[in-house]
């Protein structure tokens, strides 16, 4: 029987009468990097801390390789952690640091030796090996958290907002090296994150929960063109949300035009359309009247703030185009709105 290297089932946890994660399950193949992703106190941290065994779950099941591990302490689990708060031995030094877990496992000083050695190179703090922890930087520290955690050479490697302490820049690195570190050594790492594009940009697949409940799992790509609710259409990336009238079981209204109803709405009253912002022109034929507002430089690109004249009223659109498509555009300019009927989703409204 082929197996999941993690399977989740039925998982729940209460904290009194609060249900912290309700009912979660979820299967991760080896190798894979996975972010939970939701908003403060969705449950990320509940879960990871599960899987962790530093809390139990009330009900459900873990397996991790083939292993029943749903009630095992934390010590007979295989995992290396790394925290938000980096959680370094302030009295010892940065190769001590990493050195810890291995001399506690009994290995034979020159094997640490080696180790430490090895992980400082990998890490990029070879030169810092002799420096304490308040001697170094965040994102250094952040590091030797990484180096310490992976040098027992865990079979998943859990990561609780490692980055979020730091400064955007480091921050943007740390990223990067996190992800080459563990595409070359292809461990299963799981990574706590309420940043979307921290993300989107470092996991395989992307897991959104939602007051203790996992409500998507999908690639970035998957999560960001088709959220499967419009919590997840909002919490990932920018999106405009657009009243519209629905006339038919096919067609619904928002300018002078019906436009093709996205399949998964119900007829019948108002719906909201979600756009977005890069996928809406500024002069499409037959599109929306609208003025533009506002112009914000993003670089590369333009985020133009618009006032619509709709169906349903004025309404706020979002539109983003390259910088040198729309350099022209100014506050007080007259544009057209229209997009691809297949950039367009339907919800509900709330
Ligand atoms: P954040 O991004 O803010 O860390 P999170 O998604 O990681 O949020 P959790 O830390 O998992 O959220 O918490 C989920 C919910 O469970 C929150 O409402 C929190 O207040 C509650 N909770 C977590 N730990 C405990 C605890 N030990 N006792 C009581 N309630 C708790």
């Amino acid at each position: 029987m082929t197996h999941s290297y993690l399977h989740i089932e039925y998982l729940d946890k209460h904290f009194g009468a609060f249900q912290a994660l309700r009912s979660i399950s979820l299967s991760i193949e080896k190798g894979e990097f996975i972010c939970f992703l939701g908003p403060s106190g969705c449950g990320k941290t509940t879960l990871l801390r599960a899987i962790a065994g530093l809390d139990l779950a009330d009900a459900g099941s873990i397996h991790q390789d083939g292993r029943n591990i749903t009630q095992l302490p934390p010590q007979q689990r295989d995992f290396g952690i790394v925290f938000q708060s980096y959680a370094l031995f302030p009295n010892l030094t940065v190769a001590q640091n990493i050195a810890f877990g291995l001399e506690n496992r009994g290995l034979p000083r020159e094997e640490v030796a080696l180790r430490v050695a090895e992980w400082l190179s990998l890490v990029g703090l070879s030169r810092e090996s002799h420096k304490y922890p308040s001697q170094i930087s965040g994102g250094q520290q952040q590091r030797v958290a990484l180096a310490r955690a992976l040098a027992l050479s865990p079979g998943l490697l859990l990561l609780d907002e490692p980055l979020s302490a730091l400064d955007a820049l480091v921050r943007h690195h740390l990223r990067t090296e996190i992800r080459a570190l563990q595409q070359r050594l292809g461990i299963t790492t799981i990574m706590v994150t309420h940043d979307q594009e921290e993300a989107l940009t470092m996991a395989d697949r992307i897991v959104v929960m939602e007051q203790g409940q996992v409500v998507q799992v999908g690639t970035p790509s998957e999560i960001y063109h088709h959220p499967a609710s419009r919590f997840v259409a909002s919490f990932v990336g920018n999106m405009n949300f657009l009243e519209a009238l629905v006339l038919s079981e096919r067609e619904v209204r928002l300018g002078s035009h019906p436009l093709p109803l996205p399949n998964q709405a119900r007829a019948g009253g108002c719906i909201e359309l979600a756009i977005r912002p890069e996928a809406i022109t500024l002069d499409a034929e037959g599109g929306i009247p609208a003025v533009i507002e506002q112009v914000e430089f993003l670089g590369a690109a333009l985020r133009l703030h618009c006032r619509a004249d709709t169906y349903c009223g004025p309404q706020r659109i979002t539109v983003q185009r390259p910088f040198d498509e729309a350099r022209h555009s100014r506050v007080g300019s007259r544009c057209h709105l229209g997009w691809p009927a297949s950039a367009m989703q339907a919800f509900a409204q709330e």
